[in-house]
């Protein structure tokens, strides 16, 4: 009877972690079908280069002579 106890309880175990680590990586999975950071990573964030406001690089608007927060400071800077 311990013997099975034993070996339930080291199923439990597993099916526990195995649940966990599937909901994790569908997080992760959702997060990036989103474009949303991943809970515990750092994004590359870039000063825009009129307003000096930090951006997300991912969203800012990449110009020839460096990053803007927006379209409106891009032409601003073109200008
Ligand atoms: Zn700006």
């Amino acid at each position: 009877m311990r013997y099975v106890l034993g070996v339930l309880a080291v199923l439990l175990l597993v099916w526990h972690w195995r649940s966990t680590r599937a909901a994790a990586l569908l997080q992760r999975q959702q997060a990036a079908t989103n474009h949303l950071p991943v809970k515990g990573t750092a994004q590359p964030m870039v000063a825009c280069g009129l307003c000096g406001v930090h951006v997300p690089a991912a969203d800012a608007i990449k110009g020839a002579d460096g990053s803007y927060c927006s379209m409106d400071h891009h032409r601003q800077a073109r200008d």
